[in-house]
């Protein structure tokens, strides 16, 4: 046993800790976690603890269910909101591995894990830094209901008493607590709508974070007697909510995106990396924005983008080069604008970090940037510049995905074969609806 897990048994004591959850993610993004008691620690971390992958969404065939879960020691930590003053409750993510030790295929995590290390050959770390929106509503949810946001505030909004910042500033300090970092917070576009971007770290320890986020902002939410959601889009007249990704990539303590004195401060491996993102975009996008109603949001309007061209500071490209402090070169980076908070962190960034070093590797030129509002040209307009859009539902982005040699790579055959097999279904699913929308324009006249 490592130093790492002999800090944690002697955590657990020091901290009484009853329970210790175990956490992994399945496929589609959402988080699994079972509880076990302290004095089964050294042996999970040893051997891991199994459990059933068939019940697991997108984990294993029924006839090869047996999995484990070992924790990962580095990821200790106490539960702020399950730990008063008696007895605590910690959590440690795993990783998950076959009967025979070896890593699952079917881990959100070690896609991630291993897109990293092939970076890593080539002597790059992957570093992002997530803007994450969401909304807070009233009251609980209740099936068929339309949510009532929490205020009829908007962007940067300071208000009196205001439910949002009172929300955010309990979320912000049991997130702190659990040794996430966040840099900037605010209220948002649209009514209820919030946004906390975390400090940028090594992409596996974000992943982990977001993963920690969506639970904390939950579980915040209904200690208030509101409740939150990651939904990409729940109204039609209202900014969506996205998860905006800054990136960069060093090479060893260099930023490897900066070059003093390029155009800005652009290295040629920035350009290129940025250049692979724009001609994989349409393959990775139903990873990315893997729902049916992620598409609602990457409609023009709402600052979501909707067309693939990178721009600098210009809010409709779908990546941005922001603005940059000559004498801060180490924060280049660029932001990609397409992602939302409901994807897989795992899986997400590992196919944006394949599709940017698809474009190091093969040295793709960057096109021209867009300098024009492109959600205001004309179709004809932005095909004379080279424009695409982007996928407009999910049939689209499942057709796409299907062809994609770089997906089934990065994401290994049981996750892609699975995942656009899950999706296919989202999709029919969606499709054999008859909305109110088509019964209220169509009834009266057809
Ligand atoms: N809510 C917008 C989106 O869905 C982003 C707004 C912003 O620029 O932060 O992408
Ligand atoms: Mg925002
Ligand atoms: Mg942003």
């Amino acid at each position: 046993m490592g130093k790492q897990e002999d800090f944690v048994l002697r955590a657990l004591e020091e901290r009484d800790v009853r329970f210790v959850r175990l956490w992994f993610t399945d496929v589609l993004g959402s988080l699994k976690s079972v509880a076990v008691a302290p004095a089964e620690l050294e042996g999970a971390f040893d051997e891991g603890i199994g459990f059933d992958g068939s019940a697991v969404e997108g984990f294993a065939r029924v006839y090869e269910a047996d999995m484990l879960a070992k924790p990962d020691a580095s990821t200790f930590q106490i539960l702020p909101w399950r730990s008063g003053d008696g007895p605590s409750t910690a959590r440690m993510f795993c990783d998950i591995a076959m009967p025979d030790g070896s890593p699952s295929y079917a881990d959100p995590r070690h896609v991630l894990k291993r897109t990293l290390s092939k970076a890593a050959e080539k002597g790059y770390t992957f570093y992002t830094h997530p803007e994450i929106e969401f909304y807070l509503f009233k009251g609980e949810h209740a099936d068929g209901a339309v949510p009532v946001p929490v205020d009829r505030s908007g962007y940067f909004d300071h208000t009196a008493q205001s439910k949002g910042a009172d929300f955010r500033r309990e979320a912000i300090t049991m997130l702190e607590a659990m040794g996430i970092s966040v840099e900037f917070s605010h209220h948002e576009g649209g009514p209820g709508q919030q946004e906390i971007d975390l400090r940028y770290a090594d992409a596996l320890s974000t992943a982990d974070n977001i993963m920690t986020f969506r639970t904390v902002i939950r579980e915040v939410a209904l200690g208030q007697g509101i409740w939150a959601s990651f939904m990409p889009k729940p109204f039609g007249d209202q900014p969506g909510s996205g998860m905006h990704t800054h990136v960069s990539l060093f090479d060893g303590d260099q930023n490897a995106f900066y070059e003093a004195g390029a155009e800005y401060q652009l290295s040629k491996t920035g350009r290129q990396f940025i250049a692979g993102i724009l001609t994989h975009a349409a393959e990775i996008a139903c990873v990315t924005n893997q729902w049916v109603n992620s598409y609602k949001r990457l409609i023009s309007g709402g600052e979501a983008p909707s067309y693939i061209c990178w721009g600098h500071n210009n809010r409709s490209a779908m990546v941005r080069v922001p603005m940059y402090k000559p004498n801060k070169g180490q924060s280049t980076r660029i932001e990609l604008r397409t992602i939302d908070a409901a994807c897989n962190p795992y899986l997400a960034f590992a196919v944006i970090l394949a599709a940017g070093m698809k474009g190091i590797e093969n040295g793709y030129e960057l096109p021209r940037e867009a300098e024009d509002d492109v959600w205001a040209l004309s179709d004809r307009e932005r095909r004379s510049l080279g424009i695409e859009p982007l996928p407009t539902n999910l049939s689209e982005a499942i057709r796409i995905a299907e062809g994609s040699e770089l997906l089934a790579e990065t994401l290994g055959e049981h996750v892609f074969d699975f995942f656009l097999r899950n999706k296919r279904n989202e999709w029919e699913e969606w499709r054999s609806q008859v909305t109110q929308f088509e019964r209220d324009k169509m009834l009266p006249i057809l």
